[in-house]
């Protein structure tokens, strides 16, 4: 609680700053400007912010305050999390909403759609002005990529997590979902799409990944966060450069069921009945989490081009953790009529592709889409 009071006290000789000067720190207003200050209507109210819970480690509890990686994930309730951060109340109206209470590492298709179904309703609710959803932090990465490409408004959407549960020493959720709100409530969140906030960054939902199993400093996006959130301020460095939220095809409000798609991951020896196994399960398009440059082994080929004549596309992506598949170099994908993630990780090809799917079966159209988004 110390380090909160330390804040508090910290953004009030900030805010004290900012009137003096004219700088607007819109996300620090705690109290009434002093006569003659300047205003913003950001200022002139507090946001209103509902916060999601879905469980993970944010909301989790572990046996002893030195348990910092050994714990139960989704045991503590969103509105008890809130609580627990009393300092929130100072920069916006806040509204609490269980909508699951899971690790999200057991998200799945149906669980994505419900959670995106419900974003989109309160989002058109003219009294909400953002989203903060609190996320197990093992597939923030997809959720935040799903919501980024489907949901249809401009308000600020921010999914949070915590490497830490509350009962660490250590924790980081409380500063974590602190920095959520705040970029949450700010002015300048809107129209950038999903986010993910976490270890004081901000990153879009098309490149954060998670790069470390247990470090707070686990969040990465390849080409840097957008942002960061220091001492009560957000600040933005860059924008996302790919469409999101208004600018794509989809709408999350007309997606009833996405199609299924299999991810098989590469390794020297692979089984090729993996392929198979993933046909026979009803996938639609399998992406291949190849080695190196979206290598395919030799005796890979054959199964994946059987696949293909059955009618189910085949995406190839990189394991590596990073860099662009290039088309047409490692395998002659015109001829196979196979496609490339650009630079997707598979995870999240896997997302795109699904959402792909919805639209069309075309592989020339397929291909586009991935450099696109
Ligand atoms: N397994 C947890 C989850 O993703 C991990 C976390 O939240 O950090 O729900």
């Amino acid at each position: 609680m110390k380090r909160f009071a330390r804040l508090n006290t910290l953004s009030a000789l900030l805010l004290a700053a900012s009137l003096t000067t004219g700088i607007a720190h819109a996300q620090l207003a705690p109290s009434a400007p002093a006569a003659g200050a300047p205003t913003q209507a950001s200022e002139a109210r507090k946001a209103n912010i509902v916060i999601i819970g879905t469980g993970g480690t944010i909301a989790g509890a572990g046996a002893a305050a030195t348990n910092t990686a050994a714990y139960q994930s989704a045991v503590v309730p969103v509105d008890k999390i809130i609580a627990s951060v009393p300092e929130i109340s100072k920069i916006a109206n806040v509204k609490g909403e269980q909508v699951f209470q899971i690790g999200s590492e057991s998200f799945n298709n149906e669980r994505l759609l419900k959670l995106g179904k419900r974003v989109s309703e309160l989002l058109k609710q003219p009294d909400v002005d953002g989203i903060v959803i609190t996320h197990g932090t093992d597939t923030i990465e997809e959720t935040t990529y799903f919501l980024n490409l489907t949901l249809k408004s401009d308000k600020p959407v921010v999914v949070v997590g915590s490497m830490r549960p509350g009962t660490a020493l250590g924790a980081d959720g409380a500063l974590n979902l602190y920095d959520a709100v705040l970029v949450a409530s700010s002015p300048e969140s809107r129209g950038k799409g999903t986010l993910a906030v976490l270890n004081d960054e901000i990153h879009t939902g098309r490149d954060v990944t998670k790069s470390n199993t247990f470090k707070i400093e686990t969040f990465r996006s390849p080409f840097g966060p957008l942002g960061y959130v220091v001492e009560g301020r957000t600040l933005y460095y860059r924008l996302p450069a790919r469409p999101h939220t208004m600018q794509t095809e989809w709408d999350i409000d007309k997606i009833d069921k996405l199609p299924e798609v299999a991810v098989v991951y590469a390794y020297g020896n692979v089984n090729p009945a993996s392929i198979d196994a993933a046909v026979k399960n009803g996938a639609k398009a399998i992406v291949y989490a190849a080695t190196g440059n979206g290598s395919v082994g030799d005796y890979m080929v054959e199964p994946l081009k059987a696949a293909r004549a059955k009618g189910v596309q085949i995406v190839r992506a990189s394991r590596t953790g990073g860099g662009v598949v290039v088309r047409n170099a490692e395998q002659p994908d015109d001829k196979y009529d196979w496609l490339v993630t650009d630079d997707q990780l598979p995870q999240k090809a896997r997302i795109l592709m699904a959402l792909a799917l919805t639209k069309t079966n075309d592989t020339k159209e397929l291909q586009k889409i991935f450099w696109k988004y």
